[in-house]
């Protein structure tokens, strides 16, 4: 997004502050923020945020937001008719600068987080595609995982076995990538894996249903908006941030102003995500009848 881009965003976001801001005071609710890496970044990429924003971004949501565990912000969706405005930190992937870089910021400002990690990253014989041809190890390996485990405030999640686009994969695929990382992760961090991350955001009904038969107490998705009571807990929402985003825009974020771009965007990723299905769904048919 160029400075035009920027420029834009900022101005529908204001038109849509005004009815963001009252709905967040009469609806409540938590919002599930979604990070990947925090690092010094020679060139933009979406997906990484440079230790110095995240820290001013940590800064402001200490300062004026109530900021809770992924498990408390559960406990409050199950138990509450209104749940007060809350803000939840996660990061996905497992990438080895959440433990360098996210780490001592969280720590300074005494914010807790939930890390969703892909098993065959940690064991390093995978890494995600988008990053190919970095020279150093990108992913946190199993005795980091342990440490930040151990990390007060900090929790370990699922993002399954091989971080595959869930919709496109069979029945037994879909049960394996579930379930056995949930195991794999419970025995690696000796302690309970209740909360699991869709690839992607790539998640129908099935999988849904897949990840509360496996006994996830709770699941996010990318999809945008606040979670206010009767939310289903096993696609729970989430709003992504990026380096773009300094205090006027996270503001914008946290009191939703921004939400009704991102539903649109999430629309059309849905829909393409849906035609995937499809295709992968009739090239198996295809296959099986060769
Ligand atoms: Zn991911």
């Amino acid at each position: 997004m160029g400075i035009g881009g920027v420029l834009l965003r900022r101005l529908a976001g204001a038109a849509f502050l005004p009815g963001a801001w009252l709905q967040s005071r009469f609806q409540g609710g938590i919002r599930i923020l979604m990070y990947h890496r925090v690092s010094p970044a020679p060139v933009y990429d979406q997906l990484t945020v440079t230790p110095e924003r995240f820290a001013r971004q940590m800064e402001y949501l200490r300062r004026h937001c109530r900021i809770l565990g992924l498990a408390q912000a559960v406990d409050e969706l199950r138990s509450s008719e209104f749940v007060r405005s809350g803000i939840v930190v996660t990061f996905d992937d497992g990438y080895r600068d959440n433990l360098e870089f996210a780490l001592p910021i969280l720590r300074r400002f005494e914010i807790p987080a939930t890390i969703f990690v892909t098993t065959a990253f940690c064991d390093q014989t995978a890494r995600h595609p988008r990053y190919p041809e970095s020279p150093e190890r990108l992913h946190l390996d199993w005795h980091e995982v342990r440490e930040l485990a151990n990390t007060p405030g900090i929790s370990i999640g699922s993002h399954t076995l091989t971080h595959p686009y869930l919709s496109r994969t069979t029945d037994t695929q879909a049960s394996v990538e579930i379930c056995s990382s949930k195991d794999r992760l419970a025995s690696e961090v000796q302690g309970p894996v209740d909360y699991f991350c869709y690839p992607s955001g790539d998640v129908t009904e099935r999988e849904q249903q897949m990840v509360q038969s496996a006994g996830y107490r709770a699941a996010v998705t990318v999809a945008p908006g606040v979670n206010a009571c009767g939310v289903a807990l096993h696609a729970l929402r989430r709003t992504e941030i990026t380096d773009r985003d300094g205090v006027v825009d996270l503001f914008m974020k946290v009191k939703g102003a921004y939400d009704p771009i991102h539903r649109l965007l999430h629309w059309r990723r849905r829909r393409s995500f849906a035609k995937a299905a499809t295709a992968a769904r009739l090239g198996v048919a295809s296959g099986a009848n060769k």
